[in-house]
C-alpha cells in the first residue's frame, strides 16, 4: 500500500494562478507521452507517485492522450484507485477536449455535444466525479465561441469541473473567450500555451493579455519535447522521443543548426550551475504570469532533475541576452 512521503510539501514552491485562489506547483507533470497502454504500468506508476512524493500536486491529461487515445486517463485512473485515492483532495487533475477522439461529427472540436460527452468519458476513464480544471484544448474556427465557452460553464455548474481553462488560443480569441466566460460569471483560470526558449509565440501579445486579465499561464513542452535537455547533445538515443517513440518529434528537427543552439544554451546553463532542463524551466518562471510549467518525462530521474529548477539563481540581464542570442532571437 502506497504511503506518500511525509516531507512532500517541504521543498516545492506553489504559485498563485492569476487572480484566483488556486496555487500550483512550480513544476507539474503531463501525461501526453509515456503513460498510455503501450507503456509499462510500473514505470507510469513510479513517475506519478514519485512526482507526488516530490510535491507535484498537479497532473495534466487530455481525452486523447495515449496511445491508444484515452489510455493515459485509464492508467491515471488505475493509479488513483490503487494508490492515490486517499489523497484526492491534495491533487489538481486537469483534462481537455478538442482534438480528435472518436469517429463521426461529434468526436472533436468545440461543440457543446463534443465537449460535454468527452468530459463524461474522461471522468469515467479516471474514475472521478469531477476534474479540477477542464480545458477547451484548441480553438474551433467553426463553432461559435459562445457555445464552447458555454460548454465549459455548464461543466463547471454541473460540478464536473472546479475551474476552466483554454489552450492554444491566440491572444485575440483568448481575449474573447475570457470576456465571454466573465459575462457568464466565470473567471477563466488558466491558459495553456506552448512556450519555451526556442518558441516565443506567447510573447507576441498573449502573456500581456493574461497579465491584464488576471489569468495564469501554464506553458506546455517547456523543454521543447526534450530538445532543451542534455538528451540530444551527443546524438539521438534509441529510447528517446525523437527515435521513433512519437510522431510529434521528428529526428529531422534535430539538425545541425538546432544542435548548435542546444549546445550553446547548455554552456550557459552549466555556467549557472544548472542542467539545461533546469535552466529552460527557470527561464519560463522569470515572468510571474507563469504559474507552473508542465513537463513530460519518461523516467522518474528526469522529474527529479527538473524540480531542482526552483533552486536556480535569478537571471542577470547578460544571461538573458546570451540565452536570446544562443536561441536565435
Ligand atoms: P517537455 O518539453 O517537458 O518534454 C518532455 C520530454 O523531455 C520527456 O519525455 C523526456 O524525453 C525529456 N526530458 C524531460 N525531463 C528531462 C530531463 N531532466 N533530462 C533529460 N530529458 C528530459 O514536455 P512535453 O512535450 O512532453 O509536454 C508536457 C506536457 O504538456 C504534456 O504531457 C501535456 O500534459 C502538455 N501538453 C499540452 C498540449 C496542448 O495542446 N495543450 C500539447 C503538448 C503537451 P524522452 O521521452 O525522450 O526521455
Amino acid at each position: 500500500m502506497y504511503q506518500a512521503d511525509k516531507r512532500r510539501y517541504d521543498a516545492m514552491a506553489y504559485n498563485r494562478v492569476g487572480r484566483s485562489g488556486l496555487r500550483l506547483p512550480y513544476v507539474s507533470l503531463g501525461l501526453w507521452h509515456n503513460f498510455g497502454s503501450q507503456f509499462p504500468h510500473d514505470n507510469s506508476r513510479e513517475m506519478v507517485l514519485g512526482a507526488f512524493d516530490l510535491g507535484i500536486t498537479h497532473f495534466d491529461l487530455a481525452n486523447n492522450y495515449g496511445p491508444i487515445p484515452g489510455s493515459a486517463e485509464t492508467t491515471f485512473g488505475r493509479i488513483l484507485k490503487e494508490d492515490l485515492a486517499p489523497y484526492r483532495d491534495e491533487l489538481i487533475i486537469s483534462t481537455k477536449s478538442g482534438y480528435l477522439m472518436w469517429e463521426g461529427p461529434y468526436g472533436e472540436w468545440g461543440s457543446r455535444k463534443q465537449m460535454l460527452a468527452s468530459l463524461d468519458q474522461s471522468l469515467k476513464r479516471m474514475g472521478l466525479e469531477y476534474v479540477d480544471i477542464f480545458y477547451a484544448h484548441r480553438p474551433d474556427p467553426e463553432t461559435p465561441l459562445e457555445e464552447t465557452m458555454g460548454a465549459l460553464a455548464q461543466a463547471l455548474r454541473q460540478g464536473k469541473a472546479l475551474y476552466v481553462g483554454i489552450s492554444n488560443y491566440g491572444p485575440e480569441r483568448a481575449a474573447q473567450a475570457i470576456d465571454l466566460l466573465r459575462q457568464m460569471g466565470i473567471h477563466c483560470l488558466i491558459h495553456q500555451p506552448r512556450y519555451n526558449i526556442l518558441d516565443r509565440t506567447p510573447e507576441e501579445g498573449l502573456y500581456q493579455l493574461l497579465a491584464e486579465k488576471g489569468v495564469g499561464a501554464i506553458p506546455f513542452s517547456p523543454l521543447a519535447q526534450g530538445l532543451l535537455t542534455n538528451r540530444y547533445l551527443g546524438g539521438i538515443p534509441a529510447d528517446s522521443r525523437a527515435a521513433g517513440k512519437s510522431m510529434f518529434l521528428n529526428p529531422n528537427q534535430i539538425d545541425e543548426a538546432t544542435l548548435n543552439k542546444i549546445s550553446a544554451l547548455n554552456q550557459i546553463a552549466q555556467a549557472r550551475g544548472q542542467s539545461l532542463a533546469q535552466m529552460a524551466i527557470s527561464w519560463l518562471h522569470k515572468d510571474p504570469v507563469t504559474s507552473s510549467v508542465i513537463i513530460g518525462a519518461s523516467r522518474l530521474s528526469q522529474i527529479r532533475d527538473c524540480i531542482k529548477a526552483q533552486e536556480a539563481p535569478a537571471f542577470s540581464a547578460q544571461e538573458l541576452q546570451a540565452i536570446d542570442e544562443a536561441a536565435g532571437f
